[in-house]
């Protein structure tokens, strides 16, 4: 499917979304990113271990958030297309909602997610400049390097690779303008 190309109306119509993503590419979307939650909360534990319970909290939530307010808007929304597993469990928990403006949605709501990824490298920072261990540095370093080379490289390798949808996506594509339509995280 090019970018110009209209987006079915529903999935039952869609080639894309007739296609189950196969287990191990589900297991290989997620556990880096759960590997990265644990890590940046055990960095925030060398600050407060309530601070670590807030950011593992807040993980939880923003992934919660993300199945309500982006995945419901998607194509693969209560599909086992879903390369992340996402579209099944938002099906379970929220109802559809329009599909005709994904890549608006997906930037108005993308932020849910940033706290994940930033707050932790923030607190590390901190605390290599207050109390320098190796072990924080490299627990720092193994943060950064999963959660801003690994996952992106995975999602562009291998996850997102092979998606139709791709010229459409907001994570695929930043750069294009804005069209009505759907596609992946
Ligand atoms: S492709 Fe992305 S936005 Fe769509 S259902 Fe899956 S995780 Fe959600």
């Amino acid at each position: 499917m090019n970018s110009s190309s209209p987006l079915p109306d529903s999935p039952e119509t869609c080639r894309v979304c007739v296609t189950a993503a196969p287990a191990w590419l589900v297991v290989l979307d997620n556990a880096p990113t759960l590997t990265l939650f644990v890590l940046g909360g055990l960095l925030l534990g060398h600050l407060s271990w309530l601070l670590a319970a807030g950011y593992w909290a807040y993980c939880g939530l923003a992934v919660v958030l993300f199945w309500r307010r982006i995945c419901t808007h998607c194509h693969h929304y209560g599909q086992a297309s879903c390369r992340c597993g996402y579209g099944v469990l938002a099906a379970r928990f929220f109802a559809r909602r329009s599909a005709g403006n994904f890549r608006r949605v997906f930037r108005r709501n993308i932020g849910i997610m940033f706290p994940c990824w930033f707050v932790p490298p923030l607190g590390a920072v901190y605390l290599l400049w207050t109390e320098y261990t190796r072990g924080l540095l490299y627990g720092t370093l193994a943060f950064c390097g999963i959660g801003f080379v690994l996952i992106p490289l995975i999602s562009k390798l291998v996850g997102c690779k092979h998606c139709d949808l791709k010229e459409e996506c907001p994570w695929m594509k930043p750069t294009v303008k804005a069209t009505e339509s759907p596609a992946k995280p």
